[in-house]
């Protein structure tokens, strides 16, 4: 038999406007292609998957995650921004050796994976040696899901926070050889823009990095061809972190970026940034949890910029991406309401729709990542990456057929993804990862996991350094 799937008789979400959604339809797929999508197709000659009493949706794409954290699940859960400053850098950061870098990253993915998200953005700062980050992107590989690595320039903590101790690092003697490293890494490791996993190159913090080195790293990722991602605006400084401001002002401001948070963007900067067709990951659940200002979706939206969500640290928030569209699409619309509410005055309306919050986890995402072109959609000529969701569990028994999407966004949770497809190659089927050794993966995250632990434990313990003052 070819290379053939057919999804049949599914509730199928496309994204496509041109397809809308199938109340109960078929998906024909060849390698790793959406070959049809429609009613009733007619296939026989294709490995049978039946589609009935399930939800299709296009994967879901996670803008922004910090999977090698994921040995040090909810170390973070009641930490602010500045106790991850405090603590990060001197504790935990250091804990890594490149095992953890490959363990941290495949186990990771794997959890996106199995959670329905087959694209991730990959936000690896914590390349202290080479070694890390050949490491993290096996690791990525080995999962098998679809992710841009994104090589980390590692912060040298000193230059913007004087309280923080400096950090010699041997392996990178100075700045022109982590510049050299990048180039070389990416033309050995990740020449191919064609592969499921992709480079992109994640810039030094602007305000605590030295300018030039900034741009020099803007630089060689634009010769290099890659995709920018980085954090901005998530400091909260009269005087600093207008880190958008800055990139326009420097004439480096493009629409090949994907900032991060942007809370405290001002609307000048939303404004610069909707101009460049730059892109913005919200974190919603992380900028809620951390102070780091309210999630922009409605603000990014008001200035013309569309979001994609992403869920940040894994030391504290789970790749859940139904609770990163429900947590972003409800404080959305609750940040709209507040105008109504100055005026004495109950809203008409919602501001979002649960169809918009499908959107930024999914299409959105793709664009961000700059590959809507091949995935975020159910749509003929695009990789298959798709995600079946159990209609007929408990959960989601009384669901509208007429409105899958609410179905999705506010009912579903990772327990009812039954089935993963990346690049038409089936990955979790019946609710489990069907491509790997669920069990040998767990033994691997768990020696990397005591590791790390004791090794911070041995440095001062996984808890913030209260009196360490920091200007910001
Ligand atoms: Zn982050």
């Amino acid at each position: 038999m070819p290379d053939r799937k057919l999804i049949r008789g599914a509730t199928i979400v496309t994204l496509d406007p041109a397809l809308g959604d199938i109340a109960s339809g078929d998906i024909l797929v060849q390698g790793s292609v959406i070959e049809a999508v429609g009613t009733d197709l007619g296939v026989t000659d294709a490995e049978l998957i039946d589609g009935s009493g399930f939800i299709v949706v296009p994967g879901f794409v996670n803008t922004h995650l910090h999977t090698w954290q994921h040995a040090l699940r909810g170390v973070c859960a009641d930490w602010t921004v500045k106790d991850y400053v405090r603590c990060w850098r001197i504790h935990l950061g250091p804990a890594y050796r490149p095992l953890d870098m490959l363990t941290g990253n495949y186990v990771g993915a794997l959890d996106s994976l199995n959670a329905g998200t087959t694209l991730i953005v990959d936000y690896c700062h914590n390349v202290v040696t080479p070694d890390h980050a050949y490491a993290a992107l096996e690791g990525l590989r080995e999962a098998g899901g679809r992710a841009l690595f994104g090589l980390g320039y590692t912060p040298v903590l000193s230059h913007g926070f004087a309280e923080l101790p400096s950090v010699e690092n041997p392996h990178f003697p100075d700045h022109a050889s982590r510049v050299a490293f990048a180039n070389r890494f990416a033309a050995e490791e990740l020449p191919s823009r064609d592969a499921l996993v992709t480079l992109a190159i994640v810039p030094q913090e602007i305000e605590i990095a030295e300018w030039d080195d900034v741009v020099a790293e803007f630089r060689s990722a634009r010769e290099l061809g890659a995709r920018i991602t980085l954090h901005a605006n998530q400091v909260l400084s009269p005087q600093r972190w207008h880190d958008v401001d800055r990139l326009h002002r420097a004439g480096l401001l493009d629409d090949d970026i994907l900032f991060v948070h942007c809370t405290f963007s001002s609307d000048d900067e939303l404004r610069l940034l909707a101009e460049s067709g730059a892109s913005v990951s919200v974190a919603a659940e992380t900028e809620m949890q951390m102070g780091m200002g309210f999630p922009a979706t409605g603000r990014l939206l008001e200035h013309g910029v569309s979001p994609s969500l992403g869920v940040d640290i894994t030391s504290n928030s789970s790749a859940d991406m139904f609770a990163q569209m429900r947590l972003a699409l409800q404080v959305g619309r609750m940040l709209a309401d507040e105008a109504h509410y100055r005026e004495l005055r109950m809203p008409e309306d919602v501001a979002f729709t649960t169809r918009d919050a499908l959107e930024w986890a999914t299409i959105n995402g793709a664009r961000a990542a700059g590959l809507d072109g091949i995935v975020g959609t159910i749509t003929p000529g695009k990789q298959a990456d798709l995600v079946m969701i159990d209609g007929d569990a408990f959960n989601m028994l009384g669901w509208n057929r007429r409105s899958p999407t609410e179905a999705v966004v506010l009912h579903a949770h990772p327990g009812n993804v039954d089935t993963v497809l990346v690049g038409g190659r089936v990955v979790k089927r019946h609710g489990v990862l069907a491509h790997v050794d669920v069990l040998a993966a767990r033994r691997r995250l768990e020696a990397s996991h005591k590791w790390v632990n004791d090794w911070a434990e041995a440095n001062g313990g996984l808890i913030p350094q209260p009196r360490l003052e920091l200007s910001f």
